[in-house]
């Protein structure tokens, strides 16, 4: 029985991060979205709606659940019983971080093994950021994101009287 987990900040859930999920539960028993909160990032959307956003995705797939969690992560796969962490990787410099992650999550719990899934092409380019950007500027992201998501990214940006600006996110990854 092999439990993964495939953790992020889904700031919001995108397209590209439904193709892993999908592909990753196919390879497991059973899969655990883990949404989480890092107190050095500035979310637009809550922990508890980006929970929602994702759960909104796969109702009605059994093999995949839905949680919050804050800490490190390795620890919060042991806690829950989970073997393997998953990941996505898109272009090189995602290489680079996973590397470093995947090395140092070793070395604090060996037990967990990352498995890194390449991006499926359409999605090389996909990032929540990008995401965040166009739609802050008004652009249509329909092909991008599930359509629950861009309804709520139309709420934050568009909205008369929501005079919430994106943050431009030039300097973080994600
Ligand atoms: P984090 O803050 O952990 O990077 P994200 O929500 O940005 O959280 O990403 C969660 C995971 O999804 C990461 O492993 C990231 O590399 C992966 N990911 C993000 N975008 C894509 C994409 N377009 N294709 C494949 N994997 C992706």
């Amino acid at each position: 029985m092999i439990k993964a987990v495939f953790p992020g900040s889904f700031d919001p859930i995108h397209n590209g991060h439904v193709d892993i999920a999908k592909r990753a539960s196919r390879l497991v028993d059973e899969l655990v979205i883990a949404v989480y909160d890092k107190p050095l990032k500035n979310f637009l959307f809550s922990p508890e709606e980006r929970i929602d956003m994702v759960k909104k995705v796969f109702l009605n797939d059994s093999k995949i659940t839905v949680t919050g969690y804050s800490g490190i992560t390795v620890h919060f796969c042991q806690q829950i019983g989970a073997q393997v962490m998953i990941r996505g990787l898109r272009v090189f410099s995602d290489f680079e971080y996973e590397f470093r992650m995947a090395l140092a999550n070793h070395r604090i719990e060996p037990e967990v093994e990352v498995m890194a899934l390449i991006t499926s092409e359409e999605h090389t380019f996909l990032s929540s950021s990008t995401v965040r950007e166009i739609s802050s500027l008004g652009g249509n992201v329909s092909t991008m994101v599930p359509e629950h998501v861009k309804i709520a990214l139309d709420a934050k940006f568009n909205t008369p009287g929501n005079d919430q600006r994106v943050i431009p996110s030039h300097s973080i990854r994600d």
